[in-house]
């Protein structure tokens, strides 16, 4: 076991620190405060490689191994939730999944135009009545003589939705079958009848794009599935493993950045004379946010490392991303708590931070549901639904 990184991964994650430090971090309050999908500074995130990090090079990516992904989403992920949500759809939902699953001639049209960021893909497996429990797509495919799909349903939450050339669509193709006759298609979002509709009011992640996404008689090419009729379901897991992979090394962001925040502002605040920091309570909630931090790190690196390895790591990813999301929403609470009432007011970035990873514990499946993953692996029992 080795706790280093390498040269290399050191590097990397010097370059990605000072470009969070010198282009998202002096964004992110206003772009937020705003509601503002950014998609200038999506494209400087692209430049820089980030959308197809673990995509090889052959395909327009930087080849990339896991655990350096996961230094970069927790360096974008420190100042900006909303752009390191685009990095986990663009790379890990959509670009790992058509690596995984795509035709070459799948992989040779669309990766290169993701990884550059001249498309930004969506995924939509979740609809109005289909959230947790994703296999009962009501979204459905019906297919016509000349092999082609007719798609007819809806999708809701989908992130990115609004600016996606590409969408990951899971549908039912004979609800008879059920999970076995679940499939994924890519649709190229120009087709008539895909009509996104941005969602307003949303708690945190102001500035995320996110849409619910009708879908009316939408027509999908013969060659347009991703795997087969009956794999829908194993495409759409295995795209929530590489998310969920990204989801919680972004939360590490939001722990490092709540905890540095409170030290600064603990130090430099008074009351009674004295500093804040000197006061045991509040270095109470400093320490904690230290060690969740820490260990939120370290289960994000493990589950890296299995991912590397080329083995299953469908536990170990769910472990971190269950514990890096709560320790984030953890540690951004405690943050607005150490900053008193200027956490309270945007002139610190805490109570973004707070409504940012506030959604971390819901998509790429609920904290419950990754318990329930976890549970199933230590029991071997299929917990009752
Ligand atoms: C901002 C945002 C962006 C999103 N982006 C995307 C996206 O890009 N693509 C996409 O497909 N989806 C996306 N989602 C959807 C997200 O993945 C779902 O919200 C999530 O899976 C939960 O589904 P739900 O909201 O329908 O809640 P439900 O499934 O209705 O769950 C409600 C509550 O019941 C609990 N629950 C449900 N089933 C069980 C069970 N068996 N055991 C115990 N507890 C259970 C849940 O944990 C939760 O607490 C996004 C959501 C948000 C808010």
């Amino acid at each position: 076991m080795d706790f280093e990184l390498t040269d290399e991964q050191q590097l990397i994650r010097q370059t990605a620190r000072e470009f969070s430090d010198r282009e998202v971090g002096p964004r992110a309050g206003e772009n937020s405060t705003n509601h503002h999908f950014d998609v200038d500074l999506v494209a400087m995130i692209a430049d820089q490689g980030y959308l197809g990090a673990i995509v090889p090079t052959q395909y327009g990516g930087a080849g990339l191994d896991y655990q350096t992904y996961a230094i970069i989403c927790e360096e974008i992920g420190r100042h900006c939730s909303a752009m390191r949500t685009v990095i986990s759809v663009q790379t890990s939902l959509v670009c790992s999944t058509i690596l995984r699953w795509g035709t070459e001639e799948q992989k040779q049209r669309y990766l290169p135009r993701l990884c550059s960021g001249e498309w930004l893909g969506c995924f939509g497996l979740t609809e109005p009545d289909t959230g947790s429990d994703a296999a009962n797509q009501r979204t459905r495919a019906a297919r016509r003589d000349d092999g082609s799909w007719v798609i007819n349903g809806a999708k809701m939450w989908i992130s990115l939705g609004n600016h996606a050339k590409l969408a990951l669509v899971f549908a039912q193709t004979e609800p008879a079958l059920k999970h076995k006759g679940l499939a994924c298609f890519l649709v190229e979002t120009d087709q008539p009848g895909f009509q996104p509709q941005e969602i307003r009011g949303k708690f945190g992640l102001w500035a995320s794009d996110t849409a619910e996404i009708a879908l009316d008689d939408v027509v999908a090419a013969p060659d347009s599935m991703l795997g087969q009729v009956g794999d829908g379901f194993k495409v759409a897991m295995s795209a929530l493993d590489s998310g969920r992979y990204s989801v919680a090394a972004g939360c590490v962001g939001i722990c490092q950045a709540s905890l540095d925040e409170s030290v600064k502002y603990a130090v430099a605040r008074k009351q009674f004379d004295r500093p804040i920091a000197s006061f045991q309570l509040v270095q109470d909630m400093i320490a904690e946010m230290v060690v969740r931090t820490d260990a939120a790190r370290l289960l994000v690196f493990r589950a890296g490392a299995i991912k590397d390895a080329g083995k299953p790591s469908t536990t170990e990813t769910s472990i971190a991303k269950y514990y890096a999301t709560e320790a984030a929403v953890w540690c951004a609470d405690r943050a607005i708590q150490v900053h008193g009432g200027a956490g309270y007011v945007d002139d610190h970035p805490v109570g973004r931070y707070y409504r940012d990873a506030r959604v971390t514990t819901l998509y790429e499946g609920t904290s419950q549901i990754q318990k329930l993953i976890i549970g199933r692996a230590a029991t071997g029992i299929n917990a009752l639904v």
